[in-house]
């Protein structure tokens, strides 16, 4: 069934261009809105774990994404002192999972995609007759059959349909890549450390460059403008192979940033203006799956709206009956996770590091 007017998308992060491709696949017609000018290779690593690579195959995004990443194929989580606490092999699931840098996924989820308004921020919207009008801050009001919000986890079209604020987990984070500095990691293994209110991840994003991220229990707000010595302080009683990729890494790009989510909601939308990824189910990374639940709502929207054009009500419904309940899953889990991983008393440690060794993986960590 063809659509009269297009789906338009505020925000080409994750989500948005995941939607746009699969839109694009479908034949179905969408403008995306973009705040920033240009689509800089900026940030860190991710990891896009086999349930978003599963989606992204048939839209023929796995190959560039596997090419331009490296394939991860175990898991591990633990203790500062280096310890074994569980381990997961990725390989037996049915895609891969890929290390890869922020800025180099988010250019090939770009690949091809026309109707990308870049330098136009989305700054609220309205609906007349039904027929929804995403205004922008260039004074323009475009219409759609149906407008998406996917402009993340301070997104100006939640805000003006709900009034929720953003929970603080209670823990900053840092990331940073550096070059190979050599002898620190397995190539195709991620590592966890968990230590007293501090963590410490790593794995490799290309064939020579690691991606870490650090945590540290502290209040909101406290930006460090060096954070080098402070992180060598804070990790220097781990392996120095931690302090070595700190070290490897230049200063003015690491990355901090507190870490917020928000209490899940059941309506994802108001009229016909909806809500998709860190706009509707903005999670803490613990599980690192912000990204890959965007991709899943992005592929399960596209279908419903082929599936139900042009009735986008049917389509809504649809959405949210497949989306709601997995991704507010992901949002309490991620946050709970956080909670036992930045734990700093020494006997509530030792319980959860002996419940993690007894754990499945499978069990802490779905997919
Ligand atoms: C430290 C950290 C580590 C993470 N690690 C992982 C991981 O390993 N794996 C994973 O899957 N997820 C991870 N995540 C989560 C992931 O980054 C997010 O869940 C994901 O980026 C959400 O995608 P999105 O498209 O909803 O939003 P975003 O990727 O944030 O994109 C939103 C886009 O909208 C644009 N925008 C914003 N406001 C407007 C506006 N008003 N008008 C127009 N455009 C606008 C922005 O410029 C941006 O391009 C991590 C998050 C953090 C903080």
């Amino acid at each position: 069934m063809s659509l009269k007017s297009p789906i338009v998308i505020s925000g080409a992060g994750i989500g948005g261009l995941t939607l746009a491709q699969a839109l694009k696949s479908y034949n179905l017609p969408f403008a995306l809105y973009e705040q920033t000018p240009e689509l800089l290779p900026i940030g860190a690593g991710i990891t896009i774990q086999s349930n978003a690579t599963k989606i992204l195959e048939p839209l023929n995004l796995i190959d560039p994404i596997v090419k331009a990443g490296t394939l991860i194929h175990e898991l591990h989580l633990h203790t500062h002192t280096g310890k074994l606490l569980n381990k997961a092999s990725l390989e037996k699931r049915s895609h891969p999972t890929v290390g890869i840098h922020r800025g180099k996924l988010q250019q090939i989820l770009s690949t091809g995609l026309e109707s990308l308004n870049l330098g136009n921020q989305v700054t609220g919207f309205s609906e007349i007759n039904g027929q929804p009008l995403l205004h922008t801050n260039h004074n323009k009001n475009i219409p759609g059959c149906l407008g998406v919000a996917a402009d993340g986890i301070h997104s100006a079209i939640r805000k003006q349909m709900t009034n929720d604020t953003l929970r603080y987990s209670g823990y900053t984070s840092w990331r940073g890549i550096c070059k190979d500095p050599g002898n620190v990691l397995e190539r195709h293994l991620a590592i966890e450390s968990w230590g007293p209110g501090i963590r410490l991840g790593r794995l490799y994003i290309d064939h020579d460059h690691i991606y870490w991220y650090a945590t540290h229990n502290q209040p909101s707000g406290e930006t460090l403008l060096e954070p080098k010595a402070f992180l060598n302080d804070l990790f220097q009683e781990w392996d120095p192979k931690v302090i070595a990729l700190i070290e490897a890494t230049e200063e003015s790009q690491i990355i901090q940033a507190d870490i917020f989510d928000r209490k899940p909601i059941q309506c994802w939308h108001s009229g016909n203006v909806l809500l998709l990824g860190d706009a509707a189910h903005p999670m803490t990374p613990n599980m690192g799956q912000g990204g890959c639940q965007a991709i899943e709502d992005a592929m399960v929207l596209a279908q419903a709206i082929k599936d139900h054009a042009p009735n986008m009500n049917l389509a809504i419904q649809t959405y949210e009956h497949e989306r709601v309940k997995r991704a507010n899953w992901f949002v309490t889990r991620s946050f709970r996770i956080g909670q036992m991983g930045q734990l700093e008393n020494k006997l509530l440690r030792w319980m959860r590091d002996l419940s993690t060794q007894l754990t499945p993986f499978e069990f802490i960590m779905p997919e």
